[in-house]
């Protein structure tokens, strides 16, 4: 990933900047002036906020704004869809040549855009962000993170940088890839690793949430991991089996031992605790199994249904404003 890529400096066209939103009204205005002088240096850009079912005043202030600045669009959801399908919708809807997405807590500095553009100016057509040690961030989260990304790296199949952040930039053709994918539980930190293209990786120090809490509790969190490793990895599968197989063979010795000692001694075999312990073990083991397997089923099933990813309410669309 180290090596140069040797082609001629391209020319920074339209930036695209995505922001999901939900509950941050403390944030959208003070973050829309970050980005706006940052990029005022360019020629061309949009900011896009996502608003992901906002209860509190988020939406009006994002209304506001785009009134007031005709680089400002938004795209409202009709209720929380989640994170993963604010950045989708966005994908879906932006029109610049550079695309970058961001949080919409100042937890990702506006100010690394430069510098992920001259990445992009040198050939890269994905710039990956990954938060250093140390930070604002807290403690639970980093210990949390941490496991899920040693975790994934162990079972997953694909390669995922530790402390990825969804904070990155898409050269267009990427978004176009991205755009044309079918399935419905999008992870896109593990999306990004597995599309390949050139990318290059910018490290940097988050920042203190400004204003307002996470809006990652740790069922959500819980979540979208569990989104990651299933829609990466059949391990968890194929553990059934193992599994399975393991106890069965531990039982079978159980049982061969249990007829030498009717044959070859008169001590019968009063197991009724081992027999209990033995039934609620493996009851135990197959409902686990169960629930994974009705992880994945019911993955098939929301595939297969076809429903959209989020429904829009309101939306001020790039390229409709006329
Ligand atoms: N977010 C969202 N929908 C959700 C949860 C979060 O659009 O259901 C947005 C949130 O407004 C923020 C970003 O996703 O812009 C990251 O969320 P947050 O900062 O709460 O996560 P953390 O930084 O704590 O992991
Ligand atoms: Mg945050």
């Amino acid at each position: 990933m180290k090596s140069h890529v040797s082609r001629s400096p391209r020319i920074v066209g339209k930036i695209s900047v995505l922001i999901p939103v939900y509950n941050e009204e403390d944030n959208v205005v003070s973050l829309s002036d970050e980005i706006m002088s940052i990029l005022s240096g360019y020629a061309d850009f949009e900011i896009v906020f996502i608003n992901d079912g906002s209860k509190d005043n988020s939406l009006q202030l994002i209304q506001d704004l785009s009134n007031k600045n005709g680089k400002v669009y938004f795209i409202s959801f009709s209720r929380n869809f989640g994170h993963q399908n604010a950045l989708r919708a966005g994908f879906d809807h932006c029109t610049g040549d550079i695309v970058i997405t961001l949080d919409g807590d100042h937890q990702h500095p506006p100010g690394l855009i430069p510098e992920m553009i001259d990445k992009w100016i040198e050939g890269y057509d994905v710039v990956f962000t990954t938060r250093k040690e140390g930070g604002e961030v807290s403690l639970v989260k980093r210990y949390t993170s941490s496991f899920f990304y040693w975790l994934i790296g162990k079972i997953a199949d694909v390669d995922l940088k530790k402390g990825a952040a969804d904070f990155r930039l898409f050269d267009e053709k990427v978004v176009h890839a991205v755009r044309g994918l079918k399935e419905r539980d999008v992870f896109y930190r593990g999306l990004v690793a597995w599309l390949g293209f050139r990318q290059c990786e910018v490290a940097y120090t988050p920042e203190r949430r400004r204003g307002g809490v996470s809006k990652y509790t740790y069922r959500k969190m819980l979540r979208l991991a569990v989104d990651g490793i299933s829609s990466f990895s059949f391990l968890p599968l194929r553990l059934a089996a193992v599994t399975g197989f393991l106890i069965a063979m531990v039982s079978f010795t159980y049982v061969f031992y249990a007829i030498m000692i009717k044959l070859f001694s008169d001590q019968a075999v009063s197991g009724w605790v081992s027999l209990m312990a033995g039934v609620y073990f493996l009851g135990g083991v197959q409902l686990i199994f169960l629930g994974l397997f009705g992880e994945y089923v019911g993955r098939i099933f929301m595939e297969v249904k076809g429903r959209p990813n989020y429904l829009v309410s309101a939306a001020k669309l790039p390229g409709e404003d006329k």
